[in-house]
């Protein structure tokens, strides 16, 4: 892992001066809480030990410049003028913190032009919030350095607005306020509807998974269906259009114990569906946060399955290597398994004891090799902290 001094030590070889400060933010799995955001509901994320580090300088001309460790450019420096930046006007990676400092300038902060400079164990695009972590590692370093005032909650709202309107990426709140916001030894319970914590409803929830010694294993599929795009879209328009038929703000309102009766007023079994898996998945929300509260750990396994099964079948949102990961975790000792973020692909959560980690990943890895595909990447985690400062 590259550690604060080597970032800053990267900055120097790129810029020729120190940083004034270093910053990281970190990725995120969902525990559990799949595609509730958008319908207004709960949701279990665990910020990630991966995260994206970046070194900063302010600048005094106007400027902005970029540069990654990861970025497919190899070497190169982004250059942009603060003053024309503009929605859709940054392609490819810059356009994350690019649109940082865009939406905090449009929220009426004068902030000023900076050199930036990022390096990321996050694995890209698999799932983890390697979008995230970029943006609100840029939110919580300016926040700072320009004494800005802001909360976690307020950059992760930022930094969303960023990834919404400037990078054009329809998401919702769950994996800025996650890596904004979590702690360390900690699973955060957010309610969409009140996600300010001191309105107490989204709060800290005690997961101690090291102490209890158990691992959440995370595996990547290394799988990206082509096809997410458009059906997160579908999905989300189902759900908008079923809590208008039901004459609900969101689905959210539906409450579980009227769930049967809910689905008999739908026409179509689609929708029947789609409102099953929300309603249920808020349910277990609430029930995981209920075990946690009580200290019983191991109790959470089987509502991670059976959340794996209800966007395997409701939601249709699975595809056969997450499937295959999941049903191979479980059979191989996992106390519980899910796919986790949007589906068709990326990563799946297992629940393990600490000294069955290695046995579970190595099914898996078997288990894709019979099927010919490609071997996934796996690796441990344990709840970790949210944006902090790092150097000075
Ligand atoms: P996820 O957030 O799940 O990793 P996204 O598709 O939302 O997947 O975001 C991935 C994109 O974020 C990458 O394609 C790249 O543009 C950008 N990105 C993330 N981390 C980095 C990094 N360290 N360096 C350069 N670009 C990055
Ligand atoms: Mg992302």
């Amino acid at each position: 892992m590259t550690d604060q001094h080597a970032v800053a030590k990267g900055f120097e070889s790129v810029y020729g001066t120190a940083p004034q400060v270093v910053w990281q933010a970190p990725g995120r799995v969902n525990v559990i809480g799949e595609h509730t955001d958008y319908n207004d509901g709960f949701m279990l994320p665990i910020a990630l030990p991966h995260a994206t580090r970046l070194a900063v300088a302010l600048r005094e001309d106007g400027v902005l410049r970029l540069h990654s460790a990861q970025s497919p450019d190899g070497s190169g420096v982004t250059e942009l003028v603060l003053a024309e930046l503009v929605p859709g006007s940054v392609p490819g990676w810059a356009g994350y913190p690019a649109g940082v400092v865009w939406a905090l300038r449009e929220a009426g902060h004068d902030v000023p032009g900076a050199d930036l400079y990022f390096d990321s164990d996050v694995p890209v695009g698999a799932g983890l919030s390697s979008s995230a972590a970029l943006e609100c590692a840029v939110a919580a370093a300016y926040n700072d350095l320009c004494g800005l005032g802001m909360t976690p909650t307020q950059l992760a709202l930022l930094s969303q607005h960023a990834e919404n309107e400037f990078v054009g990426v329809p998401c919702g709140i769950l994996d800025q306020l996650a890596s904004s916001c979590c702690a360390e030894g900690m699973a955060l319970f957010v309610d969409v509807r009140s996600i300010d914590p001191a309105e107490g409803r989204t709060r800290q929830v005690p997961l101690d998974l090291a102490g209890a010694g158990l691992v959440l294993l995370v595996i990547d599929t290394l799988v990206k269906h082509a096809h997410a795009d458009g059906a997160y879209a579908e999905r989300r328009r189902g759900c908008e259009k079923a809590a208008a038929l039901l004459g609900l703000p969101a689905l959210r309102d539906l409450p579980y114990a009227d769930l049967d009766t809910a689905l008999e007023r739908l026409p179509e079994a689609g929708l029947r569906a789609l409102v099953r898996h929300i309603v249920t998945e808020d349910a277990r929300v609430e029930r995981v946060t209920a075990l946690l509260d009580a200290g019983e750990l191991r109790a959470i396994g089987p509502l991670l399955t059976e959340g794996h099964a209800s966007m395997r079948d409701d939601y249709r949102i699975s595809c056969a290597e997450t499937d295959l990961a999941v049903d191979t975790a479980v059979a191989a000792g996992a106390l519980g398994a899910r796919m986790t973020g949007g589906g068709f692909g990326g990563s799946i959560i297992a629940l393990v004891e600490k000294d069955d980690a290695d046995g579970v990943a190595a099914a898996v890895r078997e288990a894709f090799a019979a099927q010919g595909w490609a071997e996934p990447r796996d690796f441990t985690v344990v709840p970790s902290a949210g944006a902090r400062r790092l150097l000075p």
